[in-house]
């Protein structure tokens, strides 16, 4: 198979219109190049999660004709292949436990100057890099600055966004792999994911852009492949925020699924008629295929 995508929403609660547009994008680009679409539930992070929203997103899906090509993979049941590539990394001294707390982390920026946080986030200062020093180990922490190797910016080309760079270990840090709740981080369950399912294209929603350059980082780290990159545009509620459950995003109206499938659309710049849910699926996916033709 040439072509591997996915979607792959959190449970967070049912579906709403801006998780639409993200899983009609990845659904319309996999069938655009005749590939499979596959979806896999996020669930690494249990505090997040709400108890059936996964069933519903898959219903959800279901009702607007968008089905899987293959079993849907659930992060919180793949601990073991995470501790595997969590083992890779440490025994290449990528990886090293830190025993630092969120308060020391503060004091340590502060004391440095640094105190800046970036997105709510602290960029750790690298305090255990050189050892515990007879504390606990908490979490486990990615060495940025030796995976960068040479070059301190990581550069990606994004299919909608153009060419990104970033500095991973200036601008973000030694990033957590293993939380000190003893769960695996978000960006090592997706990398070792999307290579365990063999995603070649990752279409996802522009917040998580951001993300990229981290996951780029691991999977040089861990000798796998890079997929292509599409990052799709947001939905954005009344406060000009990313549309949520937390700024009013209402659950979808699956009364009419072809509705619901003709606003996702238009947020991709895509004016579908409204027919047949089939028909109107068709329809997209070609429009969809004129966009973005190249050779990709
Ligand atoms: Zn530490």
């Amino acid at each position: 198979m040439s072509y591997i995508g996915r979607f792959a929403p959190s449970p967070t609660g049912p579906l709403h219109a801006g998780s639409l547009v993200a899983a009609l994008a990845s659904w319309l680009d996999a069938r655009a190049h005749q590939g499979h679409w596959l979806v896999r539930i996020e669930d690494v992070d249990r505090e997040r999660c709400v108890p059936g929203a996964a069933p519903t997103i898959l219903e959800q899906l279901a009702r607007c004709g968008l089905h899987p090509d293959g079993v849907v993979v659930v992060q919180s049941r793949r601990d073991a292949l995470y501790q595997q590539a969590l083992d890779t990394l440490v025994a290449q001294g990528l990886a090293y436990p830190c025993a630092c707390t969120r308060s020391d982390i503060a004091q340590a920026l502060q004391a440095a100057g640094h105190d800046k946080p970036r997105h709510g986030e602290l960029i750790y200062p690298g305090t255990c890099r050189t050892g515990l020093h007879g504390r606990a180990a908490r979490a486990w922490r990615f060495r940025t600055d030796l995976a960068a190797r040479t070059e301190a910016r990581t550069h990606w080309t994004d299919h909608r966004l153009g060419p990104q760079a970033q500095d991973v270990s200036d601008q973000v840090g030694d990033f957590v792999l293993r939380r000190a709740d003893g769960w695996f981080a978000y960006q090592l369950a997706v990398v070792v994911d999307d290579a365990a399912q063999g995603i070649t294209h990752v279409v996802r929603g522009e917040d998580l852009a951001d993300n990229t350059a981290r996951q780029i980082l691991l999977q040089r780290a861990l000798n796998l492949p890079t997929p292509h990159y599409l990052h799709t545009p947001l939905v954005l509620g009344e406060n000009g925020e990313k549309l949520s459950k937390q700024n009013g995003a209402l659950p979808l109206d699956l009364q009419d699924p072809v509705h619901a499938i003709q606003l996702a659309a238009q947020v991709l710049s895509l004016t579908v008629p409204a027919t047949e849910l089939s028909e109107t699926l068709r329809i997209a996916t070609q429009l969809w295929a004129a966009r973005w033709r190249s050779d990709r």
